[in-house]
């Protein structure tokens, strides 16, 4: 028999589909999958297992982050009071810094994103931004899952489209060989930096790799306005003129849309990512969620960059987004708890085509899982509250205390194993230094 891990817990919240909740419950993984997970006496332990006791631990599936820039770290910070959701505020700022940095830059700034990530729960994210390759080798070396989106940007420039889709396929070649890592295409915006001739060639690596597109849709009218007057249509109409819709979709921020579109999207593999404090601090309202939702639009959550998120941190987030909801709807029913949590495990997993390997704590899937601290101020009490109130109201992602991908340990006691977050710090303010330097800030 293979070496095993045998995880016993305070409570194990599977997330499956009938939300199963485990007390005083165990994991048992081997080969990286689980392979038993119940209530009650864990069974026994052979030589050479490894024993953890989680007793004072609440243990869930690793959260999910649909939608991240992880070198952009490198700006947080950078952008307050400006809006990143409008053309005007995204090229005066973010696209101005973008235009002095370096692929190198990236490494670092894409290291402490991961750190923080792991050490807020975070275990699969999607990115989409220039420098895969770096943000490839930085998410391999702390051991993390993500699907990274190869960003390309056109600009009518012949020579760079025909080069950044020689660089996508060669990117996307090197991630079907992964099994952690998987690579999509992302062009930032459609009809912003992709001319028509190059969505279409995009869409057509996607589906040579069983890829999907990660965009960015509907955070201002802008996209609307433009195929009105160019095309006569809506975005998402000349989205399925195009061919666009028939591969899956993360489409972040989708707030702009009308009821047609979200019975259009109800038609496709397209999830719309709400992320919530990035919309806030951009001046805009969320997305309509319970709409799609109640069109079976199944809708997941990110942070987006971290220079209108600020953090990492998918609890926040999750909280961030059931506030923002109900708030928007007037309607304190608009969303269950348990829901969000749902958003950010198993229907995020369902987003990224990964629902059968990750999502839920469940026998055969992959072991992604995270441990929360019950000690922690902040739970208290325990009289038989809802775990999953707690998880998006009361804590952050500072209570996670274990972190697991593929059966190994990423986090233990709050210990980073994989990432040396120092180091990654320190390299990352000598690049932000130079980066105002070559601004001449
Ligand atoms: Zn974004």
């Amino acid at each position: 028999m293979s070496k095993r891990t045998i995880i016993t817990a305070g409570v194990v919240l599977t997330m499956d589909a009938a939300y199963s909740v485990c007390k005083n419950g165990y994991i048992v993984i081997e080969n990286g999958r689980i392979s038993a997970v119940g209530e009650g006496e864990a069974p026994r332990a052979q030589e050479g297992d490894e024993q953890v006791n989680l007793r004072g631990a609440l243990v869930m599936p690793g959260l999910i982050n649909c939608h991240a820039h992880s070198p952009m770290t490198i700006t947080r910070g950078m952008c307050e009071g400006v809006s990143l959701f409008t053309m005007d505020g995204f090229l005066n700022t973010l696209r101005r810094y973008e235009s002095f940095e370096d692929a190198a830059m990236a490494s670092a700034s894409t290291g402490v994103s991961c750190a923080e990530m792991i050490r807020t729960g975070t275990t699969c994210f999607a990115d989409q931004y220039f420098y895969a390759d770096k943000i490839f080798t930085e998410v391999d070396n702390a051991g993390l899952r993500a699907v990274i989106a190869y960003g390309i940007v056109e600009l009518g420039d012949e020579k760079r489209r025909l080069q950044e889709l020689a660089n996508a396929d060669s990117f996307l070649r090197l991630c079907a060989e992964h099994g952690r890592i998987k690579g999509w295409v992302g062009p930032h915006a459609f009809f912003v930096d992709n001319s028509l001739d190059l969505i279409r060639e995009e869409i057509a690596m996607a589906k040579k790799y069983q890829a999907g597109f990660h965009i960015h849709f509907a955070t201002s009218n802008e996209e609307n306005d433009y195929c009105a007057e160019h095309f006569g249509c809506s975005a998402i109409e000349k989205m399925e003129d195009l061919g666009i819709l028939e591969v899956p979709i993360l489409a972040a921020h989708s707030i702009t849309v009308s009821d047609p579109d979200i019975k259009r999207m109800a038609r496709y593999p397209f999830y719309p990512v709400l992320a919530p404090s990035a919309a806030m601090r951009s001046g805009f309202p969320a997305a309509p969620v319970k709409a799609m939702r109640e069109a079976d639009v199944t809708v997941v959550l990110g942070t987006d960059n971290v220079c209108n998120c600020n953090t990492y941190d998918m609890l926040a987030e999750m909280g961030t987004a059931g506030k923002l909801i109900i708030h928007r709807e007037q309607d304190v029913k608009a969303i269950k708890a348990r829901e969000l949590v749902s958003m950010a495990t198993r229907q995020g997993a369902a987003a990224l085509g990964m629902e059968a390997e990750i999502g839920s704590l469940e026998k055969g899937k992959k072991a992604d899982l995270i441990a929360l601290d019950l000690s922690d101020i902040g739970w208290a009490p325990f009289c038989g509250q809802d775990y999953y109130t707690q998880l998006a109201y009361s804590v952050s992602g500072y209570s996670v205390s274990h972190s697991m991908v593929d059966g190994n340990w990423l986090m233990k006691d709050k210990k980073l194993l994989t990432v040396d977050y120092e180091n990654y710090v320190r390299r990352m303010e000598e690049d932000t230094r130079e980066l105002l330097r070559r601004m001449g800030s």
